[in-house]
Parts: structure tokens; sequence; C-alpha cells
């Protein structure tokens, strides 16, 4: 059966919302980041883009390079917010939707042409979020995924586009091949080198012979490059959780070490997380006494995957939840509200340092096993993880398990 899919993308989003806020702002040159000379551009405006801004590079050479800009130091809380205003309105308007990431979604409007054309409904959907957020918010709509996504990219800034049904390959064809998602600057390099500049001469070639230079990927972008795309939509579910838990042979009182073990839990999570490039937005710890009782506590942080803003959160819960001063007979951590991303909602406090100490130590986790890099706070804890553990050779305790 022939689909409808509707991607629906906010425009430079971390800027509108600071836009929302303060309209002073309105039509100036934007920079949202780090402040500090050593943060980074999480995001900037398209006023800046003349000027070579993107993001993810250095604040300091941003700045260099558009002195007149507005630096804004973000805020990680103010946009999971905005974000989830978005989302209930989307959740409102249609059965099946998948949140790609804090600030883009799709949508699958399948046979719902019959009674509502989809155009129609996709506009007015639109139109609602705009109004009832003040967010600038741009569509594609057509068979597929990937050809909605790259429409919504020629449509913006604020604005829609339809492709249809049967006119996927010509909509692509004129367009650079950059504009293919998959294609990433490595990928777009080969192809460069080959003298390819518009979609339309990949889709001209073989597709053995695009094999043949891009490799394991080389399908899928000629595939895409020729409108082809069966992913379906994945329904967004804020129960989606990771989470990992732990029984006690013997029940404890020892706050101390139940403590650690939380930190080691988070750190295993958290890693879990930034593996699967995600983010939480949604933390909860569950503790069960001696006598069975069991209790829990959650809280809505800000979209994060970083250790040192979840384990602050896990313990502050621990504090509010551990009242019976009782044994202990189990602990366990959770993070639901899963969305993809990865570190740019942490860019704002984050600095190079950090981000690449992260980096540093989930390439050590990669190589070497999960347990390799360790809090000092979490070393009692010597059993969490999905690694065997490395101090005394026997079988993890406790295995983190992945609800989908
Ligand atoms: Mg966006």
């Amino acid at each position: 059966m022939q689909k409808t899919i509707l991607h629906l993308d906010l425009d430079t989003f971390f800027v509108s919302v600071e836009r929302k806020l303060d309209s002073r702002l309105l039509n100036k040159p934007i920079l949202v980041g780090g402040l500090s000379d050593r943060g980074v551009v999480a995001a900037c405006s398209y006023e800046t883009r003349g000027y070579g801004i993107h993001s993810g590079m250095p604040m300091r050479m941003a700045r260099e390079l558009c002195p007149q800009a507005v630096v804004i130091r973000g805020n990680a809380g103010t946009y999971s917010r905005h974000s989830d205003e978005v989302t209930e309105i989307i959740r409102e308007g249609v059965p099946l939707f998948e949140k790609a990431s804090i600030d883009e979604f799709y949508a699958d409007l399948s046979g719902m042409d019959r009674f509502f054309g989809c155009y129609r409904y996709a506009t007015e959907l639109r139109q609602r979020i705009i109004r009832e957020t003040g967010l600038p918010i741009s569509f594609g709509l057509s068979v597929n995924k990937v050809v909605s996504k790259v429409a919504t990219g020629e449509a913006k800034p604020n604005n829609q586009l339809r492709v249809d049904s049967g006119y996927e390959k010509p909509f692509l064809a004129p367009l650079s091949i950059r504009k293919i998602p998959m294609v990433g600057d490595s990928t777009y390099q080969v192809l460069r080198n080959l003298g390819l500049k518009q979609i339309r001469t990949l889709q001209e070639m073989p597709l053995e012979v695009v094999q043949r230079v891009l490799g394991a990927n080389g399908t899928t972008i000629w595939k895409r490059a020729n409108g082809i795309d069966n992913r379906p939509v994945v329904p967004f579910c804020e129960r989606k959780s990771i989470s990992t838990e732990r029984t006690f042979d013997r029940d404890t009182i020892d706050v101390r070490r139940l403590r650690g073990i939380l930190v080691a839990m988070t750190e295993n999570l958290a890693f879990q997380l930034r593996r699967g490039g995600k983010l939480t937005a949604c933390v909860s710890v569950k503790l069960r006494y001696s006598d069975f009782n069991t209790c829990s506590k959650q809280a809505r942080i800000p979209y994060t995957s970083a250790d040192h803003k979840l384990i602050p959160q896990v313990l502050g819960l621990f504090e509010r939840l551990y009242d019976r001063r009782l044994l202990v007979r189990l602990i366990g951590v959770q993070f639901s509200h899963l969305v993809p991303g990865s570190y740019q909602i942490d860019l704002f406090e984050d600095r190079e340092e950090i981000l690449s100490l992260y980096a540093a130590m989930d390439r050590m986790r990669e190589r070497y096993g999960d347990k390799s890099v360790i809090r000092a706070a979490g070393m009692g804890a010597r059993t969490i993880g999905r690694m065997h553990n490395p101090f005394d050779g026997r079988p993890p305790v406790v295995l983190a398990h992945r609800k989908q």
C-alpha cells in the first residue's frame, strides 16, 4: 500500500525559542551555546549563515566571524519544555508519530486521505503548532521518510512542501548530493572527488558502481538518491526506557554503598544512552525494603545523556526516597522519555574539555569494556554492568536490560 509520510522540523529551534521569549532578538544574528571562550555553538540563526558559522564550531571562532552576533547561553530546560509542547500537539493530531529528535518528527498519515486530504491535514497541524507555540516549523510530505525529510529542508525556513507520488526522483535530481540525509563530510568528499555534484548523477549510476565506491553504505545511499526508503515510522512512546536494578544477597542499610551503586548504575546507563545516540528526559529511582515495600520516585529533567547531570538527579531522588532508614533489598535506576539525540542540547554549560572527556571515556569503554573507566564514587559497586567483573572475574549480578 502506498504510504503518506509527513516530516516536521522546527526551524532553528533554540534560536526560535529565544526569540519567542524576547522579541528584540527577531531578525538579528543569534548564536546559542556556551558563553565562555571554550564554549561551542549549539545553534545559530539564518542571519549568521553567510559568515560561515555552523553549529558545533567553537564559540570563539563564531564570534570572530560575526562580531555583531548576539550570543545567548542556551537553557536545556526551556528547550525541553517547548519540545514537549510541540510533541503534545502532534500527539493529539496524529495517531502514529515518531519523535526523531527534540525538534523533529515523522508522522504516518497513510489512509487519512480518504476522509481528509493529507496535505490539508498537515497544513492545519503546522498552523496549529505555529499558533499555539509561537515557533516556526516546516514540513515535507511524500511517500516516504527520506523524500519528506529532504522536502522539509527545501521548504525551510517556515514553509511546507509536498512531493507528489511518482515525482520522488525528479524532485531529488537537481539537488546537491549533500542533501541526502546519510551523506556526511567523508562520503561527500568521496563523491565530490569522483566529480559528482547533483543527486541526478548518482541516480544514473548503476547500483554496483555505487556499492564499489561507497562500500557498505552504497546500497542505502543509492536507494535514497532514487527516493526509495521503506523505513517505517517508529511510534514514540514515553514508556520506552532503559533500566538496571540490583537485588542484594543480604539486605543492606549501608547508605554510602547504596549511593556508590546508584552512581555506577547511572554511569552505565548514561553510557548506553550515548552509545545508542539517545537523550533522556525522565529519571526514576526504585527502592524495595526488606519488608518488600517498594517505592519509586521520578523527576522530569531537561534532555541529557551526561553523567554529571544525571548522577545528582539520581542521588537527589534517592535522598527523598530513602526515608524509612530500614534495610534495603533492591535498588534500581531507570531512564525514560528517550529521544534520539546527542550532546548538542548540553553544549551550553559544557565546555569543549567536558565533551572531549566524555568522548574519550566512551572510546575506552568501547574498547576495554563498560567498567574500564568509572567514577571513584562508584568503585564500590563492582558488579554493575554488562561486562564481566574485571576485579574478581565473577559474572555480573545485574544486567542492564533494555525495553524497546
Ligand atoms: Mg530543526
